[in-house]
């Protein structure tokens, strides 16, 4: 009885002492019985299941790695596919500098997982980045025949969307100069070697004490003076040359990334930077094709991403949707000439909507009598011929005495310019007008991928030039597409497919 009394009593303060307390982990000292393994610390729904399982079934001797076979002599190196790996987990969280990654392969036990806890420096992270762009861009590629033939992309009747974005370069818009703005540095440049030339007298002549910089401080200052000088002229002379090959186009050249452009951006302003057009499946919006340019616009874009998303689906036949930036009849004739359906809205002529004249679409071409159909029902008719331009125009002379001249044109007369790819041109509006459903299902599945893109490569390229800037396109694509693969099929199917392809490979 006197037991059964101080047992209940003992209880009643544990219960009481319990619930005056936090939730506390184990004792850092205390160790296990068995130890713990890393395995356990990885969820069975992680990403880097879906990583693993990817680059476990590449053949990447096949593919251009640097160092993929491991040399006969010499210290091991870290092996191809585990820097991969490493770089498509970065890739996959934001976390994309070659330091982010070394840190956390020490910390994070997803990366020491994936890595088999190999924590490779900084230097040997970025170094593979920066010479395995080509193997970046094969890997890319080969994962949408992998897409292809898991039936993710290529329905019977495929349907693309073309759709392009502006990323920032690894390089400020200032770095992008002009000749003017070359000259102009220059002579900054020079004052300030002059300035400081006279400052390192005067140090020579104050008293001791007096607080002066010293002699290196200024040598050093002097010696990054003297590298931006000589990278100008070197710009100076790339600006003449250009500007002697084509007089007409304004030259620019960048110092910092030499082949980065300066882009107009669409609410006003510029952007150092690379023109990105993908061509996109509707189907499950994952990327067939891609390319980084230099382009200003998307004008010249249609044929080559249209054919390029047909070849990468084994396509015959393909429907390609685009916004009006990409309106261009000698494209669309291209498109058609090659199975391509193209479905792109035509642009109103931005002087007539400024002026708020009418638009073109409200002259109809008679293709019997090769005349326009004015708004007043008057007949234009072809005064002019561009062999260059391939482009005819058309006017009438009833203009003078129009009722509606002021609702029509500024000028003496209405002039309207005809493609001669125009027919091409009107089929593919003419499509785009008939389908409002296709033109709401471009602008629904294009957007997608770039606000991931950019969101992947905040603040813009970590490398500099066109070829490796391909390759980080190329790592950010391979890594969207693999995130929507996951998401649309789940991680354990995704994985046996990728086991199913390994063995299909021989990989
Ligand atoms: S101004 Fe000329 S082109 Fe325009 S509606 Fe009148 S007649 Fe036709």
């Amino acid at each position: 009885m006197r037991r059964w009394y101080v047992e209940l009593i003992s209880k009643t303060a544990r219960r009481t002492t319990m619930a005056h307390q936090h939730k506390r982990g184990i004792a850092r000292m205390q160790t296990a019985l068995l130890p713990a393994a890393v395995e356990d610390y990885v969820r069975a729904s992680s990403v880097v299941r879906v990583i693993d399982g990817y680059v476990s079934a590449l053949h990447l001797a096949g593919v251009g790695f640097a160092k993929s076979v491991p040399a006969d002599t010499g210290r091991p190196g870290y092996a191809p596919d585990d820097l991969l790996r490493l770089y498509l987990y970065g890739y996959w969280n934001r976390m994309r500098s070659s330091r982010r990654l070394e840190v956390e392969c020490k910390r994070n036990l997803e990366v020491m997982w994936l890595m088999g806890q190999l924590a490779p420096d900084h230097k040997t992270i970025a170094d593979f980045r920066r010479v395995n762009a080509g193997a970046f861009q094969v890997v890319c590629g080969q994962f949408v025949q992998f897409l292809r033939e898991s039936k993710l992309v290529g329905s019977s009747a495929p349907v693309v969307a073309v759709d392009g974005s502006k990323f920032k370069a690894c390089a400020s818009k200032k770095s992008v100069v002009d000749s003017e703005q070359a000259a102009k540095e220059r002579k900054k440049i020079e004052r300030r070697i002059a300035e400081y030339l006279k400052e390192m007298d005067e140090a020579d002549r104050a008293e001791d004490g007096e607080a002066q910089p010293t002699d290196e401080q200024i040598e050093a200052a002097l010696e990054r003076l003297r590298k931006r000088d000589k990278k100008l002229e070197q710009a100076q002379i790339e600006l003449a040359a250009k500007q002697q090959v084509s007089p007409e186009k304004e030259a620019r050249v960048g110092l910092t990334d030499p082949d980065c452009v300066l882009l107009k951006q669409k609410g006003g302003g510029a952007l150092a930077g690379f023109n990105v057009q993908q061509a996109l499946d509707t189907q499950h919006h994952l990327i067939v094709a891609h390319e980084v340019t230099t382009r200003g616009n998307d004008h010249t874009s249609l044929e080559s991403m249209a054919t390029q998303a047909q070849a990468a689906l084994k396509a015959e036949s393909l429907t390609a949707l685009a916004d009006c930036g990409y309106m261009n009849g000698e494209q669309a004739q291209a498109c058609e000439d090659q199975g391509v359906t193209p479905v792109v809205p035509m642009p109103e002529r931005s002087n007539t909507r400024a002026a708020q004249c009418y638009p073109q679409t409200m002259f109809t071409y008679d293709q019997a009598t090769h005349t326009y159909r004015c708004p007043a029902g008057e007949m234009l008719k072809r005064y002019k011929r561009d062999r260059a331009k391939r482009t005819d125009y058309y006017w009438t002379s009833a203009c003078a005495r129009c009722a509606l001249k002021a609702n029509c044109t500024k000028s003496k007369r209405r002039s309207i310019a005809r493609s001669w790819f125009a027919d091409a041109a009107e089929r593919a509006h003419q499509r785009a007008q008939r389908n409002p459903d296709l033109m709401r299902l471009r602008s629904a599945s294009a957007e997608h991928p770039f606000a991931n893109l950019k969101w992947m490569l905040h603040g813009g390229f970590a490398v500099r030039t066109l070829p490796k800037v391909k390759g980080e396109m190329a790592l950010a694509v391979l890594t969207y597409n693999l995130k929507r693969a996951a998401n649309v099929l789940g991680i354990s199917s995704l994985i046996e497919k990728f086991k199913l392809s390994a063995a299909l490979n021989g990989a």
